[in-house]
């Protein structure tokens, strides 16, 4: 579905992500773990072309996408759901929502309204109320949401527990396993939160300063004494 091979990423001088290999099969959930400043969101928007690696290949169904435009990417059926919350908060909800289906037109976006709001009913109750007024966990909401109404096959998430609260985190995680389950999505996540990520995860890769420096099944990373005790909270 998804493989990188020899990715290097600069910003001018700095060197954000060396030499990193991974491959995400269809239909896995794959984590990427890493401290702040390892390169994990760099990891995610260099796959959608912003900013372009200096040098390796990315290809996505066998297809090349180095270095292509973002919004051609996009169209390839891959979405990304940024960290941060990067919603537009002027925007209400829907409007939020209708531009994540614009890759794909307005043919199917009341049925694709519908899945999101299903699964996450916080939604559907404030499709009118202003993206940059919803809580922590519903603007997280919305950026999942909005990432899947434009029907990827490829699902990016980026951080999706930051600052949230335990349960919501639970909630959020929940959704993810869902989907892939009933629908098959493959989903590469980012997460600074290992325990969830890895418990959640088919497999995993550790980022440590711009570089894969180890990789795994989900519960292979977790039973890792040196993993347990660099990303999990007491070790
Ligand atoms: P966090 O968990 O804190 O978000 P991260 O693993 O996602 O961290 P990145 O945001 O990818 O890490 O950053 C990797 C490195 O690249 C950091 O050293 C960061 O300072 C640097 N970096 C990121 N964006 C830029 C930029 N636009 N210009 C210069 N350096 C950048």
């Amino acid at each position: 579905m998804l493989s990188l091979s020899g990715v290097t990423t600069a910003y001018g001088s700095i060197v954000a992500l060396r030499d990193v290999s991974l491959e995400v099969m269809p239909g896995e959930i794959v984590t990427l773990i890493g401290a702040n400043g390892a390169g994990k969101s760099t990891l995610m928007m260099t796959i959608c072309g912003s900013p372009a690696p200096l040098s390796g290949r990315i290809l996505h169904a066998g297809e090349d996408i180095t270095g292509m435009p973002t919004h051609l990417i996009m169209r390839r059926g891959i979405a990304h759901a940024p960290e941060g919350r990067r919603i537009f908060p002027r925007m209400t909800v829907l409007e939020n929502l209708r531009m994540g289906a614009e890759v794909l037109g307005t043919a199917t976006f009341e049925e694709d309204l519908e899945r999101v709001c299903t699964l996450f009913p916080r939604l559907r109750e404030r499709l009118g109320q202003r993206g940059g007024t919803l809580s922590g966990g519903e603007q997280q909401m919305l950026a999942i949401g909005r990432a899947l109404m434009s029907r990827p096959r490829l699902l990016l998430l980026d951080e999706p527990s930051l600052g949230l609260a335990p349960m919501l985190v639970r909630q959020i995680f929940a959704a993810i396993r869902e989907l892939n389950r009933t629908t098959g999505l493959t989903v590469l996540l980012v997460e600074q939160n290992a325990w969830h990520a890895l418990r959640l995860a088919h497999r995993g890769y550790v980022l440590v300063n711009g570089r894969i420096t180890m990789s795994g099944t989900g519960a292979e990373l977790l039973a890792r004494p040196d993993v347990r005790a660099a990303y999990l909270e007491g070790g």
